[in-house]
Parts: structure tokens; C-alpha cells; sequence
């Protein structure tokens, strides 16, 4: 059996900042926690797949008793090789998770009190855990639009020109009304070769897909979607009365780009970004913003390591 993990009124995971700082005073709770994401049950030897209880060694090692594999519970995981002490780790996660529209590097690094590329690579890496929790492609019916991003600095420098990024987004539309789920998608171009590739990605063949006129969608019939597209027949029509959902994601997306995070996202960053908005979007009706903070630990530790150059120069999506 893992460790045993602090309940705070029978529940395993905090709900508020005050429960936050009960259940993880150390290092050994929050690695008792990590643990306990990702073997529930018991310790699976990662190596061999042997289920199995783990002699323990100093500074949290686990030894698997049939290949005498050794690691911590970090080890193949995005928090592989890490110097920020899991304690860190652990705060960024809620103040993350727990501010209502996220946080820049530089506020998070005012905030513990890290280095400003500490706090950057921490971001970064969880936006990469926030896409694997995306798996599951959107069905019923599906809005599908691009959007200009714009005031997206070009090569990191103000005042260097900027440039305009297409990103597909694909919008749940409710019946009678409301939105659900989202996805989006970094592309070089609104071609069909990027938008019909995006689409079989993210929506479940059979859907109805709602998009405008562009030729871009034409092959949606033959990758088996019911294709509902509106013809604009004037340019008096403006696009949100035809794409409500997607009109109001990309509006939201702006003002988060702009607002928290400045409007400073290098185009090669955008999609880390687009991840991050997701898994923010797709659970704005959580119960709980703790639940939301469990589930970005349990996929930090169940993606796999990444590295350093990956975080530097974008990760390969
Ligand atoms: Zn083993």
C-alpha cells in the first residue's frame, strides 16, 4: 500500500488554501501524495510491471522487489529530474489552478518567490500534463471556425512586428443552448490539409460539424461528419450570430492572452498556451477548484518526461 495521504474531511484533496497547507507541510506529503495518484492501488514497478510493495531508501527511493529497479515517484514523469522542491511544485499547482483566469510566469514567480525561469519551466511543463487529460474528442453537435490571434509578439521582441496566428477552434454546442467542451489547434495556415486532419483529431466521426462556406471543410462528408454549413450571403452578417460558440471562445481566448498573460506568447509557445486555455475552459463548472489541482498532479504524474530543450523551444505537439 502507498503511504498513507491526509484526508481533510474525508476528502483527498484540499479545498481550500487553508486544508492545502494542512495536507502538504513537506516534502515527504507531497511525494506521499504523488504516490498515491499514481498507484492508487499499489506500487506497479515501472520497469518490470511487477506489483509489488517497494522497499523504501533514503530521499524517497522505491526499490522494486523482482528487478531491484530504483526511483522516486517523480522518475518517467514531467517532474522527472527536477531541482524545485516538490513543496514548490505543489504551490504552483494551486495557485494555477485555483486563480480564476491562471497566472503569468511572473506572477507566479513574485508569488513563491522563485526564479523567474523556475517559475516559466513550471508552467510550461504542466500546460504539457494539461493536454494528455484532453483526450476524449468532442461528438454531438460541433462548431468549427478559425480565429486570427493577434498581438502575438514576433520573436520575443516588442516592437519587432507582430504577426497573426491561425487557430482552429472546435466549440460543443448545447441544445437548447450553452456550450461545452473545446479544443484548439495551433495551424500554419486555414488549408484543408490542417483543418480536416484537426477536426478527425478532435471530433468523433458522425457529429455535425457547423462551419461557413470556406472550401477548407469540403471533405468533411467523405471523413463521415454530417456537414452543416452556413453560407454567409452578405458581409452584413457578422460571424457571431452564425458561430455564437466559437465567436465567444476566441473572444475569451484574446482577452486571456492579453490580460493575463500580456499578449507576450511567442508563436512557438501559442499552442502550450491553447492547451492551458482548454483545460481551464473545460472545467470552469468544477465543483471544486481542488479537484481541478488533484487532476493536474495526476496527470503530471502519469505524462512522461520532457525535456529541457522542449521547454525552451517549444514542445512538439
Ligand atoms: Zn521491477
Amino acid at each position: 500500500m502507498p503511504r498513507r495521504v491526509a484526508l481533510v474531511a474525508g476528502r483527498d484533496y484540499p479545498s481550500s488554501y487553508r486544508d492545502f497547507v494542512r495536507m502538504f507541510p513537506d516534502q515527504a506529503a507531497c511525494a506521499a501524495y504523488l504516490e498515491h495518484l499514481r498507484w492508487p492501488d499499489e506500487f506497479i514497478c515501472p520497469s518490470c510491471g511487477t506489483v509489488s510493495l517497494p522497499w523504501r531508501q533514503t530521499r524517497g527511493r522505491l526499490v522494486c522487489r523482482a528487478c531491484r529497479y530504483q526511483g522516486s515517484v517523480t522518475s518517467g514523469t514531467i517532474l522527472d529530474k527536477t531541482r524545485t522542491p516538490l513543496t514548490i511544485w505543489f504551490e504552483a499547482a494551486w495557485h494555477l489552478t485555483t486563480a480564476k483566469n491562471g497566472l503569468s510566469a511572473k506572477t507566479l514567480e513574485r508569488t513563491i518567490g522563485t526564479r523567474y525561469r523556475v517559475a516559466w519551466t513550471m508552467l510550461q511543463r504542466f500546460r504539457v500534463a494539461m493536454v494528455r487529460s484532453e483526450r476524449e474528442r468532442l461528438s454531438g453537435n460541433v462548431e468549427i471556425d478559425e480565429a486570427l490571434i493577434g498581438g502575438v509578439e514576433h520573436g520575443g521582441k516588442r516592437g519587432r512586428g507582430t504577426t497573426k496566428s491561425v487557430v482552429a477552434i472546435a466549440v460543443e454546442i448545447h441544445d437548447p443552448k450553452g456550450f461545452g467542451r473545446i479544443r484548439m489547434r495551433h495551424l500554419s495556415d486555414a488549408s484543408g490539409e490542417n483543418l480536416i486532419p484537426f477536426v478527425c483529431d478532435m471530433v468523433v466521426p458522425g457529429s455535425t460539424v457547423h462551419t461557413d462556406g470556406w472550401v477548407g471543410y469540403d471533405d468533411l462528408p467523405k471523413h463521415g461528419y454530417i456537414h452543416n454549413r452556413t453560407v454567409l450571403a452578405s458581409s452584413d452578417e457578422p460571424s457571431h450570430v452564425s458561430m455564437p460558440g466559437v465567436h465567444r471562445v476566441a473572444s475569451l481566448l484574446k482577452r486571456w492572452i492579453l490580460g493575463t498573460h500580456q499578449g507576450s506568447v511567442t508563436p512557438f509557445h501559442l499552442q502550450s498556451y491553447l492547451e492551458e486555455f482548454t483545460f481551464r475552459f473545460n472545467r470552469r463548472t468544477s465543483r471544486s477548484r481542488g479537484l481541478v489541482f488533484r487532476r493536474l498532479l495526476e496527470q503530471a504524474v502519469v505524462t512522461g518526461p520532457i525535456t529541457e530543450a522542449d521547454v525552451t523551444h517549444g514542445y512538439e505537439w
